[in-house]
């Protein structure tokens, strides 16, 4: 996708949570490291970068499905609180206290498409609760924010392959993989921060955890 432009509807109670600002620099940088970069060796990736956000209080209340999900989105548009962008990447961010079908079963986060609209979104939960230990690979988190910080990994990947994948008929492989599916919950070289937590990146000023993703030219995980 050319241009992508990130969106946030936070999803649920995010009163008083340092994860939207955590997650919203996230989302502001990570478009300009070199780990984005590989994005640019893909057709149509390119840089992504930070549109705006809004708040959700429980719309479609606290079990979702991923056409509620997809409500969730088109209600923020319609209310004009986001704007329509064809090369939006929507992300419907859920607090700990909601549920998704796929989320924690099969999945720590998704994207997909809307077949009328073209629109491509993503939902990716915050696991504090309700699956801590299979959406996050540490317990100690780099910026004290468990939720938000494991997070951020899955929406690295989300965000990647709507990039290089928006309407899932771009790039996977022989698998069906997408691109940082390959490398999901690999971290390459890691460094310690004062907490003890691991980081391997620092976007915005701030530490994170992030998997790598796959690099065409090296044929391997990497995180640049
Ligand atoms: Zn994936």
């Amino acid at each position: 996708m050319k241009s992508p432009v990130a969106y946030v509807v936070w999803y649920g109670n995010w009163t008083g949570n340092s994860g939207v600002v955590l997650i919203e620099k996230f989302l502001a940088g990570i478009g300009s490291t070199s780990w984005w970069g590989m994005a640019t060796q893909y057709t149509n990736g390119s840089n992504i970068t930070f549109g705006q956000s809004t708040y959700d209080n429980y719309s479609q209340g606290t079990n979702l499905n991923q056409s509620m999900v997809f409500a969730i989105v088109t209600k923020a548009i319609s209310s004009q609180a986001l704007p329509f962008n064809e090369n939006g990447i929507y992300f419907v961010l859920t607090s700990f206290d909601v549920n998704e079908t796929e989320f924690c079963t099969s999945a720590c986060g998704w994207h997909s498409y809307d077949l009328a609209t073209k629109l491509i979104y993503s939902c990716i939960g915050n696991s504090e609760l309700q699956c801590p230990q299979s959406c996050s690979v540490q317990q100690t988190s780099p910026n004290g924010n468990f939720g938000a910080d494991a997070m951020a990994s899955v929406i690295a990947h989300e965000a990647m392959e709507a990039t290089t994948d928006p309407f899932m008929n771009a790039w996977f492989d022989s698998n069906g993989e997408e691109n940082a599916d390959k490398c999901a919950w690999t971290f390459g070289k890691l460094m310690r921060s004062s907490n003890g937590a691991y980081y391997n990146m620092i976007v915005g000023g701030v530490q994170f955890l992030i998997q790598q993703n796959w690099n065409l030219f090296i044929q391997n995980c990497s995180l640049f």
